[in-house]
């Protein structure tokens, strides 16, 4: 990962923005914006549809932009933001804009592949992106890469398990890497049996036992989709070796993932599940800051256990491992299907077990027919990624028939 130079905190401001500032993430980064205000300049926020959130958080912020995604609601964030002298815009070419604004530090936490092209706008300017938005490696992986490589942006990865990797890893000692651990906490299904995951709601999908997130991430979490999407995403950021990178769930979340090294070393960060800490790391990088999140007491937690995953259970972490291990297009196609299987079953039109079924059938209808297909641009991407929003959609219409 190229490195440039980025005012210190303490010497100059940074001027940042968050894509995707009414999410969860987009929140807590505001959260520690706003504890240091003497360090930072709010440049551009953006929203999908949460007028309220997104105007009451440029206000506060005082930025410089305020963008929303759907359009029609353009006239409701002029409203609220009338005689602010805050900039009001929409629709998708506004939130490629909000990427390309100049800032020295982008969030990227838009949810899902709807994210890629306003990164890839802030990647371009050569900003230091804090990525949350793990679709954007599954789905371009080295296209992305690329990207950054040419503009020479910053990646500064912001997923709870990648930022701990980020955090212990040597980027020049690859070599001597034996294994990336990435911990999962299992989600809430962990214990249930496959009958009872057969029934269960949207609701009980998103309660996750840890973590506070949004509701698609969540439900992730409950496939153990998440976790494959986490495994081809650190396939991308630390080039050791797909066979190298190894899963183990750890229900406490206290340590956020692990690398071993080849002298029998095994360096882990620990901490309490608060996304405000991984989140500083990238705000404050190279320095740190302070965070509200409770400090660990280990004699009060007293046991951090671990398991293997049961890949019966939760197929999808394997469907994620296949994907990576096909290329070609595959985690995109598969990426895609997953985010309209994830849809449906949260307006329930389809069960719990269908999201890795659905994911399943797609990616192995794909790789039959078209796993070899060109696979090299931006708009190759974009065309998978509609081909598998389509055969996921039929998938679901036929079932819901
Ligand atoms: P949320 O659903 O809480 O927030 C998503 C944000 O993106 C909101 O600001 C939302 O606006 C906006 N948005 C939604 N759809 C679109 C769209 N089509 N176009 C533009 N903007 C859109 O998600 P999270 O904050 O939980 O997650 C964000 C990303 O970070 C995901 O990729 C997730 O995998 C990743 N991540 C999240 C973690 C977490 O703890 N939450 C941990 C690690 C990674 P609106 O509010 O108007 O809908």
């Amino acid at each position: 990962m190229s490195v440039n130079p980025v005012p210190t905190i303490g010497t100059a401001r940074r001027r940042v923005s968050i894509l995707g500032s009414t999410g969860s993430i987009g929140c807590n980064t505001l959260d520690l914006i706003g504890r240091n205000r003497d360090s930072y300049d709010v440049v551009a926020l953006t929203a999908q549809t949460n007028v309220k959130a997104l105007a009451d958080q440029a206000k506060e912020f005082d930025a410089e932009l305020a963008v929303i995604g759907d359009e029609t609601r353009l006239g409701d964030l002029q409203d609220a933001l009338a005689s602010t002298g805050i900039e009001c815009a929409a629709g998708r070419s506004a939130l490629e804009d909000a990427g390309a604004r100049p800032a020295d530090w982008v969030m990227a936490a838009i949810v899902g592949t709807a994210g890629l092209s306003p990164t890839l706008q802030a990647v371009r300017q050569g900003a230091h992106v804090a990525l949350a938005n793990k679709e954007c490696l599954v789905s371009a992986g080295n296209i992305f890469l690329a990207e950054v490589a040419a503009s020479g942006a910053t990646l500064l990865p912001a997923d709870s398990e990648h930022n701990a990797i980020f955090q212990v890893l040597d980027p020049a000692k690859l070599e001597s890497v034996d294994k990336i651990i990435l911990t999962a906490s299992g989600g809430p299904f962990l214990g249930t049996s496959i009958e009872d995951m057969r029934k269960a709601t949207p609701a009980q999908a998103v309660a996750h036992p840890q973590w506070s997130m949004g509701a698609k991430i969540s439900v992730d979490s409950a496939t153990l989709m998440n976790k494959g999407l986490e495994l081809i995403e650190a396939h991308y950021l630390f080039p050791v070796g797909r066979e190298k990178l190894d899963v183990v769930i750890h229900p406490q979340s206290i340590i956020h993932s692990m690398v071993a090294y080849n002298d029998g070393s095994v360096l882990a960060q620990l901490g309490s599940p608060d996304m405000r800490t991984p989140i500083s790391y990238t705000l404050a990088w190279p320095e740190r800051m302070e965070t509200p999140a409770d400090r660990l007491n280990l004699a009060e937690i007293g046991q951090l256990t671990f398991e293997n995953p049961d890949l019966e259970r939760f197929p999808a972490l394997a469907l994620a491992a296949e994907a990576l291990r096909l290329d070609n297009g595959s985690a995109t196609v598969m990426n895609a299907a997953n985010e309209i299987a994830v849809a449906a079953f949260l307006s329930e039109r389809i069960g719990f077990l269908d999201i890795s079924a659905l994911a399943a059938d797609i990616l192995e209808d794909f790789a039959a027919r078209e796993g070899r297909a060109s696979f090299t641009t931006l708009d190759d991407v974009l065309d998978l990624d509609d081909l598998g929003r389509q055969k996921a959609q039929e998938w679901v219409q036929k079932r819901a028939s």
